[in-house]
Parts: structure tokens; sequence; C-alpha cells
């Protein structure tokens, strides 16, 4: 599998242009064309994670962490950095990172972590980004209609809320005259041409544009496909940092700690936890946000004393995951959705 369809396809779900502006995200180290086999997925490029991936003989090392994360002006290969480097391209690794787009992404390290509690009703906790909404108009002569739907409506299209294959049609006559050099799906050129044609509607995100009219280039059946997309005054979908959201009443003592951590913040041992919320990483920056939203409990890594302090003032409690450990439930979500697309390629999550 050539590398660039690899991260064109996770881009899809985590465009490089959503990650926060300081941030450097996408390939790092490699070869876009180059043939994968096998990939390797970790948080950061340590040499133990760097081990691990040539023992498994990975030809692709996806990692949350960028591998160059302040540019660089010379590649020392006396330096920690440069020697990882050396080894990367003496072996033919190529290394790409997904880092505060995935963090923001619906399926992201959040969201990951949010699935570990059981948070319902989920909500960005801070907003980076809005997803705008498109309707695509599409018209398909009749007899090719049902076949072109089927296959059309897949998960880049039609999408509403919790539910999938969402389209309206309508039959209807539309006419054209093919002109010289045209080879046309019916018809003659010259001559023009009424056909039954069926309108088709759906809608897809202005993100997923490119992918989706590449699909219905290649799978609808004229050669000049007639197509309308409308923007939409409809709410998009907000990315964001954090999740948000509500579980059922549980006390203190009883709460669950699938990931070991530290409370701070609010130590009231008679504490009910209900509003919860949670951000995979350095979160110490949204203990404001998670005190203007009224959570019970915060779920994070990296607080200062001031955002303990604060945390306490509000009757907030804070539990610290450590970066690490919070960020760490995204990757087999991770590997899972690079096998579903791509079944061939061997993805290994790194141990630890
Ligand atoms: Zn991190």
């Amino acid at each position: 599998m050539i590398l660039g369809s690899i991260t064109d396809y996770l881009e899809s779900f985590f465009p490089k242009n959503t990650a926060l502006d300081s941030d450097n995200v996408g390939l790092q180290v490699g070869n876009s064309l180059s043939d994968i086999e096998r990939a390797y997925i970790a948080l950061t490029l340590t040499d133990r994670a760097l081990k691990q991936a040539i023992d498994f003989n990975a030809s692709l090392i996806i990692t949350h962490h960028p591998l160059i994360y302040h540019p660089l002006r010379s590649i020392d290969i006396s330096t920690p950095l440069g020697r990882r480097i050396k080894t990367l391209v003496d072996q033919h690794i190529s290394v790409y990172s997904a880092h505060t787009n995935l963090d923001v992404a619906t399926g992201g390290v959040s969201d990951a972590l949010a699935d570990v509690y059981g948070i319902r009703n989920r909500k960005v906790i801070s907003p980076t980004d809005e997803y705008k909404l498109l309707k695509l108009i599409v018209y398909v002569p009749v007899e090719a209609f049902d076949r072109f739907r089927e296959q059309f409506l897949q998960d880049k299209v039609g999408h509403i809320g919790k539910y999938s294959h969402c389209s309206f049609s309508l039959e209807g006559e539309g006419t054209f005259m093919p002109l010289e050099g045209s080879e046309p799906y019916s018809g003659q050129q010259d001559l023009l041409s009424r056909v039954k044609e069926k309108r088709f509607e759906a809608v897809l995100w202005e993100k997923d544009i490119n992918e989706v009219i590449a699909r219905l280039k290649e799978i609808h059946p004229y050669e000049e496909v007639a197509y309308d997309l409308v923007s939409l005054s409809n709410q998009g979908q907000t990315i964001g940092l954090g999740r948000y959201g509500v579980i059922d009443p549980i006390r203190k003592v009883d709460f669950p700690m699938p990931i070991s951590g530290v409370y701070k913040g609010n130590l009231d041992e008679h504490n009910t936890f209900s509003r919860i919320g949670v951000s995979g990483g350095s979160g110490g920056k949204m203990v404001n946000d998670a005190v203007r939203l009224g959570l019970d409990l915060f779920i994070s890594a990296e607080f200062s004393f001031h955002d303990e302090l604060l945390a306490a003032d509000h009757g907030l409690a804070l539990l610290d995951l450590g970066h690490d450990a919070s960020e760490r439930p995204v990757l087999e979500p991770l590997a899972t959705l690079i096998r579903d697309r791509f079944p061939e390629l061997d993805v290994r999550v790194e141990t630890i």
C-alpha cells in the first residue's frame, strides 16, 4: 500500500489544517510514494518505540507526538533526534505524526479517553473549528440510479446525526447534446437527447469535498457529471479540545480507575461525579473551561499548582492520569481505523 494513500485516508478523519498553528503534523521523515506492508503506532518515537518498530520490520511509524516539533536548522547525528532520523533514513522507515489534529478530531485522543469512562451526550470543551455542511445534488440516469446510490452512499455522504444513508431523490427529465469529441454514455453527437434522470440529494462535510467528488466521478456513468454543491446555513460540526458529558451519578469512592491517577483540586471524599470532562495530554489550560461548564470532575494531566487552586476554589475535582497514560487509549482505535480500510496492512501498536 502506498504511504500517500494511507495518509490521505487518515487526513480525511483528522485534516492537517485542523492542527493548532504551532504544531507540525503530517509526514516527518520518509517517502510518501513508498510501499508499506507493516505499520507501527506509538505515542512518541522514543528509542524503545523505534526498536520495537524495527523488530517488527515496519516501514511506517505513526506517532501522536511529532518527531520534528521545533524547526530544524541541521540534522546533527550526534544528537538523539539526529541519530533517530539517521536510523529511519538508513532503514527506509517513514514517520507520520497526527498531533493536535488528532486531539481535536471526532474519534481522536479525547474521544478515546471519554470512551474509557463511558461519557454520554458528549460536547467539545474548548472549540477550535467547525466543519461546514454542504448539500450535493447530482443527476443520474434512471436505469443506473439504484446502483449509483448504493455505491455512493457510504461513509462520507448522507450522514445526519446518528443516521447514515440519508438521501432524497426525485424523477425528472434531463437534456443534453453531445458535441464533437465526446464519448456519451447515451445519445448521439449533435442530436438533442432527452433522458429520464433522477435528482439525488445528500449532505456531506466540506472537508470531504475532494474525496467525495473524486468518488462521484468514478462511479457516475456520465462522461461529464452534472452536480451542484450548495452551502448550507445549518449548524456544522464543532471540533476542539476535550470532551464533557454525563455518566450515571457515582460516588467518588466507587468511581472506576481503569487508568491509575491522582486526585487533585477538590479532594472531598464525599464527592459524587456525574458531569465529567476529559482531555488527553496536557489539560491544565482547560481547568477554567471545566469550572465554567460546572463539571464535577475533569480528567487530564499536567495541572499546575494554580490550576489545582482554581479547581479547589470552585469545587472541581481533578484526576491526573499523567500525559502519556491519558493519550494512550487512542492508539488501538487508530490501529482499527487503518486495519478496517487496509486489511492487507499489518498494523501493530506500541507495547509498554
Ligand atoms: Zn501529548
